[in-house]
């Protein structure tokens, strides 16, 4: 079902993108450049075909035009915020799906769009009552926030199952150290006080972590099974999170996505059991959709040595794709050579990383902790091309304006050609709402 073969070995020299010659997109869009296949990401859509609704984190990468796509791929969204719900709407979204005939054994109806959070700011609550939005509450006082503006109202609660494990402890969504989701103790509290406020709660959902490995995510199933027996029968959905983890590293391989969907499905059936009714069973994924489809197209602009260190320096920074600097992260790199000669193969060389920022932490190559590392890459020249890969989740929707940098252009790859879908900033968008 998964090809791990598309990373077994990364081509180091690159001259497309799906079919489509990274020189033409730098020339065409100019740089720095992200430009995502959309082929990658409906085949990770449909990697999660068995669950009953796969629904996109999309904070992990929110262009309407990946929105778009992932809706008619059948993926419903998430929204983490006011400006996220807007977006939803924009890409075609609808709050409530179209009504079906309710028989016996069909699953309860879906939410296509799902808000959710800790808090509702005044903007998000505004929202999601003009809207009729279902909430996924991560705090008890949401619950009667909501209740005093859409009286009746059906809620999911998210619940910190006490434990978390993240890639970073920056991603780590559980436990003690986790602000997110209400606390697994306070549950008989919290449903007391849902009770009082006159709301249902029909979801439960847990997220402990983005990037893990499955066997810690796994533990949420059994975490989750105890929580939703405590609420009982009004419970038509269940959540397993987000967290899949996408291979950044050579060598990585895909998870076994299959053997998980077995674990969470078992969880699902003894609960249709317990309650005598179908229970919808949801993930979560942000990452897992898009990263891999996703790429930075960079130009080399200097080359230089600093003692025994060799630096190559690229027009994007650590304001173009966020992940080293905040993360540690490793992203894989690839070069596309200007000069066209494909007989003479270019030596490899160890070189560092890095962007145009005045900041010593601009460097693509570092680990966590900051240490500046080196990468093996072929022989760059200045006016070459370095793509910076798997850079399709947490990577443009990061992307800030630091030093006044404009947030670059986003493509989409889609059956052999391109097209612009989000324009790069102009210099009066970088100051546009400033006054003197
Ligand atoms: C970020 C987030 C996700 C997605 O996490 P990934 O690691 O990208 O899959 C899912 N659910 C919630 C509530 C999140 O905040």
């Amino acid at each position: 079902m998964i090809d791990t073969a598309q990373h077994a070995t990364r081509p180091v020299i690159r001259r497309d993108i799906a079919g489509v010659p990274v020189a033409d997109l730098a020339r065409t869009y100019g740089t720095p450049l992200y430009a995502y296949d959309a082929e990658t990401i409906r085949r990770r859509c449909r990697d999660l075909a068995a669950w009953d609704t796969v629904r996109f984190a999309q904070k992990a990468c929110s262009n309407l035009a990946v929105l778009d796509l992932v809706r008619r791929a059948g993926v419903m969204v998430d929204a983490v915020s006011t400006g996220e719900i807007h977006r939803a709407l924009a890409a075609g979204y609808r709050p409530h799906a179209p009504s079906a005939a309710a028989t016996a054994d069909a699953l309860p109806p879906v939410h296509p769009i799902v808000y959710t959070a800790d808090i509702f700011d005044r903007d998000s609550l505004d929202a999601v009552v003009r809207h009729g939005i279902h909430c996924n509450c991560g705090s008890a006082d949401m619950l009667e926030q909501l209740a005093a503006r859409m009286p009746g109202a059906s809620v999911t609660l998210r619940v910190n199952p006490g434990f978390g494990h993240g890639h970073s402890q920056k991603t780590n969504t559980g436990g003690e150290g986790s602000k997110h989701g209400i606390w697994h103790e306070e549950i008989p509290d919290v449903l007391r006080r849902a009770e009082w406020a006159g709301l249902s709660v029909s979801g439960l959902h847990m997220h402990i972590g983005s990037g893990t490995d499955l066997a810690h995510l796994a533990e949420v199933a059994e975490a989750l099974e105890r929580v939703a027996v405590e609420i009982g029968r009004s419970l038509t959905t269940i959540s397993a999170g987000g967290g899949l983890p996408v291979p950044y590293k050579p060598g990585e391989e895909h998870a076994d996505l299959g053997g998980y969907f077995d674990l969470w499905n078992d969880t699902r059936r003894r609960l249709e059991e317990r309650f005598g009714h179908r229970i919808r069973l949801e993930i979560e994924p942000g990452r897992y959709l898009t990263a891999e489809s996703g790429f930075v197209i960079t130009e080399v602009r200097a080359l230089k040595r600093q003692g025994t260190r060799k630096y190559l320096l690229v027009d994007a920074g650590f304001n173009t794709l966020a992940r080293p600097v905040l993360y540690g992260s490793y992203h894989p790199m690839s070069l596309c050579p200007a000069a066209d000669d494909a007989a003479a193969a270019p030596t490899a060389e160890d070189v560092a990383v890095g962007g145009p920022l005045c900041e010593s932490g601009d460097i693509f190559t570092q680990t966590d902790g900051g240490f500046v590392a080196t990468r093996n890459l072929p022989a760059a020249a200045v006016g070459d091309l370095l793509v910076i890969e798997i850079a399709g989740a947490y990577g443009f929707v990061m992307a800030s304006n630091y030093n006044s940098k404009p947030l670059p252009a986003e493509v989409l790859i889609d059956g052999g050609s391109h097209r612009l879908v989000r324009a790069r900033q102009t210099p009066e968008d970088l100051v546009r709402g400033e006054t003197v």
